[in-house]
């Protein structure tokens, strides 16, 4: 008779329950923003993509209990991995199909690049924290998802040798919108991308300068259409000199 391992049955059962609730805590949540968003609903592919990825597995042992939960991470090198409910509503808005060619800036854990996998895309991922680029590129190889392809890099020059691309997912909050990316962009794409705003405060991260997220799409003849989304909290896009040395 076949032993099942139960032990990892059941582990797995719980990880599916804890996914369905944090779909209903993204659901619930873009419910919030439906004015912001012009819609009340998330593209349920996203929904299934990320009911799909084992976000438990991009984040460090000790967080792993928290995988699931709506919120950000800590990753190492003072990254986090985003909030899920932001994974999803950047995913939705860059209106990623199969076989669409997508950037990412800010590979992080790799969870924003593995969920765009799940939905088909093929995903260019850029990080400048090298040991952040090393661990990403190893944790997506190891989990399969062979259509994501790693650099280390700065973003915000993009990677004009794969360009231009359908879609542009910047996960690092940018002082303006870096040329290269708009550049890259194939017409009818979208970029979307968090950028400071040149006065104020966030209220909720004092210490943060107060940022929104942007969705801007290259007509089919080249002209640029800016929408602004909502207030969100990212980790700067850096420089790498700005980086401390050994870091
Ligand atoms: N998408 C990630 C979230 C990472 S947080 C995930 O799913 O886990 C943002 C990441 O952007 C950090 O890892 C940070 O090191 C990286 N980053 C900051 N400035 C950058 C730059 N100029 N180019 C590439 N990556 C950058």
């Amino acid at each position: 008779m076949v032993e099942h391992d139960t032990d990892s049955d059941r582990k797995a059962a719980e990880r599916q329950e804890e996914r369905r609730d944090m779909l209903r805590a993204i659901e619930k949540e873009a419910g919030e923003v439906a004015d912001w968003l012009g819609k009340d609903r998330l593209d349920p592919r996203v929904l299934a993509a990320m009911g799909r990825v084992p976000r438990h597995r991009f984040v460090p042992l000790l967080e792993e209990s928290a995988a699931y939960e709506n919120r950000p991470l800590p990753i190492g090198a003072r990254q986090t991995i985003s909030q899920p409910f932001i994974v999803a509503v950047m995913s939705d808005q860059a209106e990623v199909t199969p076989g669409a060619k997508v950037l990412e800036v800010g590979t992080g854990s790799g969870y924003q690049a593995a969920v765009l996998a799940d939905l088909g895309a093929e995903v260019y991922s850029l990080e400048v924290v090298p040991s952040l680029a090393a661990e990403a590129a190893e944790r997506l190889a190891r989990l399969g998802y062979d259509r994501v392809h790693c650099r280390e890099g700065d973003g915000a020059d993009g990677w004009p040798e794969a360009a231009p691309f359908d879609a542009i997912l910047v996960t690092a909050a940018a002082r303006g919108v870096p040329p290269a990316l708009v550049e890259q962009l194939a017409p009818g794409g979208r970029l979307i991308i968090p950028v400071e705003e040149k006065t104020g405060r966030g209220p909720a991260h004092w210490f943060l300068p107060a940022q929104t997220l942007l969705r801007i799409e290259k007509a089919a003849d080249g002209s640029i259409h800016e929408r602004t989304l909502f207030p969100v909290a990212f980790v700067p896009l850096t420089k790498p000199r700005e980086r401390p040395q050994g870091r």
